[in-house]
């Protein structure tokens, strides 16, 4: 039923939380994982040169460090809690507008159910979902689990 399946990460702890369940549910069928972490060129933007901007756009923030540690960071650990479990987590970067790059990355690569968090690193938990989420569930006809940061654990 589920053959490739796309956690989304941030690396915030929300996004940890719902690692957990698609890892749970990829060894249950047992499906090919991908986790995708978007440098939001928006947000880059405002604190980045526009040089420095279009080398995101093109996939080339590794040579920025700190942007590739966070990026690193956040699908390494995906990365590794899928090995713990016997499971090969194939890590993917990418810049540009979040929403739009997840969906069109489940689109693409035809990932069967993407698997993310209600809230991410910014957000404010009062409200319901965090507009990554919300956008991506807006723009795409693929299955989406919502983790829900309340519900979660571990
Ligand atoms: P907002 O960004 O609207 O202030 P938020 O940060 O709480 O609120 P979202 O950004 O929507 O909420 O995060 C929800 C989920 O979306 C995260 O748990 C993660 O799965 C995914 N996500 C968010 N940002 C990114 C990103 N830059 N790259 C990959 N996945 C992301
Ligand atoms: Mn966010």
């Amino acid at each position: 039923m589920y053959e490739r399946i796309l956690i989304p990460t941030d690396g915030s702890d929300t996004a940890a939380q719902a690692v957990g369940e698609a890892l749970e549910i990829a060894e249950k069928f047992d499906a090919e994982v991908h986790t995708l972490y978007v440098v939001d060129t928006d947000a880059a933007e405002l604190s980045l040169g526009t040089e420095q901007v279009e080398r995101i756009r093109q996939g080339r923030f590794g040579e920025m460090d700190e942007l590739e540690a966070r990026a690193r960071d956040a699908t390494g650990d995906v990365a590794e809690r899928g090995r713990e479990r016997g499971l090969e987590v194939e890590e993917h970067f990418r810049g540009g507008r979040p929403h739009k790059v997840i969906a069109d990355f489940a689109e693409d690569r035809d990932m069967d159910l993407v698997v993310m968090g209600s809230h991410g690193r910014s957000g404010v938990s009062r409200i319901l979902l965090g507009s990554v989420t919300e956008r991506v569930l807006r723009s795409t006809h693929r299955s989406v689990l919502v983790v829900d940061e309340r519900e979660a654990e571990s």
